[in-house]
């Protein structure tokens, strides 16, 4: 099984079991329409995997076999092979991707596009595919530099890639796992009730929680918020410039960045 088709079915069947985990134990009310977010989700998704196999083809993996062939890179350099290599390379890229989260809500220019991913209305396993295309590039081609510089093994970024994908949807569900096992898995990873408070509309919620895989760079810089002000049934989903879900549009999602980014820039 190559990589690609291992991913695919990774991606698949976290979808599957954590759609069927929210018709049985939803956290949250939805208020938009879950059918319409889903065909705006896939849509954007369908896209931006077009687009990032137009623009770099192989992608991150690809460009870990160009450095390892080309023996540049760190690790290539220092010529470790070994299971303690394989974790550092996917403990900093989970780190190299928190740094990226922050910075995007940092600067203006940024969070012009991130803020599609915010502007949804609610939170569940589609949520974790809503990104502007350009995002998604930029954050391509600032993930193949770091490998670029770094030389990480092929293998261990394909672990990396596979698990980002699966946490992404599991993190953006919309499940009620009982408090305390919540608590216990949030020690180390980022749970969907840590995550929403991320998508909360109070700028000081949204502005916390940047993790995506583990959960220690949060508490390590500062960033980690244990509680949001609401109870996690009644935090608002979103950002106060877009309240209707009539204006969330797939056209108007990617027009977002260039006629709404000023309005939004909450940070
Ligand atoms: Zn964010
Ligand atoms: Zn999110």
């Amino acid at each position: 099984m190559d990589g690609n088709t291992l991913r695919l079915l990774i991606f698949v069947s976290v979808f599957i079991l954590m759609l069927i985990l929210e018709s049985l134990i939803p956290r949250h009310p939805t208020v938009d329409s879950k059918p319409r977010r889903f065909g705006i989700h896939l849509g954007l998704s369908g896209l931006n995997t077009i687009l990032l196999k137009l623009v770099f083809g192989a992608a991150a993996v690809g460009a870990a076999k160009t450095v390892e062939i080309k023996g540049w890179g760190l690790l290539n350099i220092l010529g470790w092979n070994n299971v303690l290599e394989f974790f550092l390379v996917v403990v900093f890229l989970d780190f190299a991707i928190y740094l990226q989260h922050v910075i995007v809500h940092k600067v203006p220019l940024f969070w012009r596009f991130h803020v599609v991913h915010h502007s949804d209305l609610d939170l569940d396993v589609s949520s974790g595919l809503r990104f502007h295309p350009v995002e998604i590039l930029a954050s391509m081609l600032y993930k193949i530099g770091i490998i670029f510089l770094l030389g990480p093994a092929p293998l261990a970024v394909l672990v990396f890639e596979a698990v980002l994908n699966g946490m992404a949807l599991f993190s953006h569900s919309n499940i009620a796992l009982p408090v305390k096992a919540d608590h216990f898995f949030r020690k180390l990873i980022v749970t969907p009730d840590m995550h929403r408070i991320h998508h909360s509309v109070e700028v000081s919620e949204t502005n916390s929680n940047y993790g995506f895989n583990l959960s220690i760079w949060d508490r390590i810089f500062g960033t980690y918020k244990e509680e949001a002000l609401k109870s996690q049934p009644e935090i608002v989903i979103g950002i106060d410039t877009f309240r209707s879900p009539n204006e969330l549009t797939f056209y108007n999602l990617l027009i977002m960045p260039k006629k709404y980014g000023k309005l939004t820039y909450v940070t």
